[in-house]
């Protein structure tokens, strides 16, 4: 009897403390973020910590001639660079999209896939400003019109362990520049391994009804911008936009940070 009651109390105690050891990640995410936002204004550049004069993009002129900027011509389903006299690039002669369109600022690289490192996984709220800020320029540059930005949601588990939705940070900023609302349209309702880990074939099994709709809004007629932080395949932002797609926009546009360049990167 005494042996059962301790092994219960003993059970209490384990699930107690691993939901407090939950709350504590997830609070100590956040305030390493706060903290560093307070005591880091951002003089020094985000991609290589040079102290800066001026701190309106937080990236130094060596840095920012490291990205390679979409802003050339660029194939009209997925936004990447390519050729003159090509409309489509290679990959989107064959590949369909459940999005209209997708635009990223730059090509993943080393300096972008630093920058969203920094961001996601190191907490620096401060870099996401910066993405944001690239993305708001880029944005304005292309003279897109949008009625509504949302983004890609993350896991309840990964959300946990991260403590913020870096596409969700995105969006807002992005949302409060451009004074276009962001909604909180869709839920992850399976957790995923990571995609990076994946085949092609294997990343869509992978997501097939992960994403449901969470806020119901009438979106006919609509052009609305998903947001994420990369482009790599396109199967999470494919399978975003079919769940987007039963609300009936007239549009949905895809809208990154960054886009690899081959599908081995
Ligand atoms: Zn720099
Ligand atoms: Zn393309």
């Amino acid at each position: 009897m005494l042996f059962r009651k301790i092994l219960t109390i003993k059970l209490c105690f384990v699930i107690i403390i691993s939901e407090v050891k939950d709350k504590v990640k997830e609070q100590f995410n956040k305030l390493k973020i706060t903290i560093f936002e307070t005591f880091y204004p951002g003089f020094s550049c985000d991609g290589c910590g040079i102290e800066l004069k001026d701190n309106s993009l937080r990236l130094c002129n060596d840095c920012l001639s490291k990205l390679v900027f979409h802003n050339g011509k660029t194939c009209k389903f997925c936004g990447t660079n390519i050729k003159e006299e090509e409309l489509v690039c290679e990959r989107c002669k064959t590949t369909h999209y459940n999005f209209d369109f997708a635009i990223s600022v730059c090509d993943y690289n080393e300096l972008s896939a630093y920058l969203i490192k920094s961001f996601k996984f190191d907490g620096n709220y401060y870099v996401g400003e910066t993405i944001a800020n690239l993305m708001v320029k880029y944005f304005k540059e292309r003279k897109i019109k949008a009625d509504y930005i949302t983004f890609v949601p993350l896991g309840e588990e990964r959300f946990k362990d991260r403590g913020f939705n870096q596409s969700q940070v995105l969006a807002e900023l992005i949302s409060k520049e451009l004074n276009i609302p962001c909604v909180d349209l869709l839920v992850k309702v399976k957790e995923t391994p990571k995609q990076s880990l994946l085949s092609m074939k294997e990343r869509f099994e992978n997501l097939k009804d992960a994403f449901k709709i969470k806020e119901k809004i009438n979106l006919k007629g609509k052009t609305i911008i998903l947001i994420d932080d990369v482009f790599t395949t396109g199967t999470t932002l494919n399978e975003c936009s079919l769940v987007v797609k039963k609300l009936r926009p007239e549009k949905i546009i895809a809208f990154t940070f960054a886009k690899t360049v081959k599908l081995e990167d």
